[in-house]
């Protein structure tokens, strides 16, 4: 969970997949006169590792080495990809199938007892392993509807990934303020040319 992952109410449980898919800043828009600058969180190895010990999800002493790393980015772009589906779409099994072969990267095992009274764990043991939680998380957010709830905005400029808190859950912007209405006010005065 980060702050942004707070600021914007997106379920703990979905928490870590929300800030790895937004890892990755594409927005090139200009809001109030200030051009927005395309960004990448996690451009080399050192930014994973930092990344994920942030989030507690990095061993001791492990390290990403530049292989491991590809395959982060690898399950991140498959992410990404997935996400810019609408939920109807995600069901189909083709809209799924890259981002199912790369969590097969990340498998799990189930153990039960404790305080939870399950648990998942990694099967992986390098660096990687706390990465695994986004298969988890995944699979959670599927099972229990959520997983639908987040998107990537619709506008070609942004490609934010958000949560949709509204009650019908058709939302197609990050925030209509800004991007649902930069659209529609450039589909109205691209209509006002057509008519000159
Ligand atoms: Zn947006």
């Amino acid at each position: 969970m980060s702050k942004q992952s707070r600021q914007f109410q997106v379920p703990d449980a979905l928490a870590n997949l929300y800030d790895f898919a937004n890892t990755l800043d594409l927005r090139h828009f200009t809001h109030h006169g200030v051009p927005h600058q395309r960004h990448d969180e996690l451009a080399g190895a050192a930014d994973l590792a930092a990344w994920m010990a942030q989030r507690k999800l990095l061993a001791a002493g492990a390290k990403v080495t530049p292989a491991l790393f590809e395959i982060a980015l690898g399950l991140r772009a498959s992410l990404r990809d997935y996400l810019q589906h609408d939920p109807a779409e995600r069901r189909n099994k083709g809209a799924a199938r890259a981002l199912n072969a790369a969590i097969a990267a990340f498998p799990l095992h189930a153990e039960l007892g404790g305080e939870a009274g399950a648990r998942l764990h990694a099967v992986r043991d390098d660096a990687l392993a706390g990465l695994s939680v986004l298969a988890a998380e995944l699979y959670d957010g599927a099972r229990n509807g959520s997983l639908d709830r987040l998107k990537m905005c619709a506008a070609e400029e942004c490609r934010r990934v958000f949560f949709d808190r509204s009650k019908p859950a058709t939302r197609r912007w990050c925030m209509s303020i800004l991007c649902g209405n930069r659209i529609k006010t450039r589909a109205y005065r691209e209509r006002q040319r057509g008519v000159d």
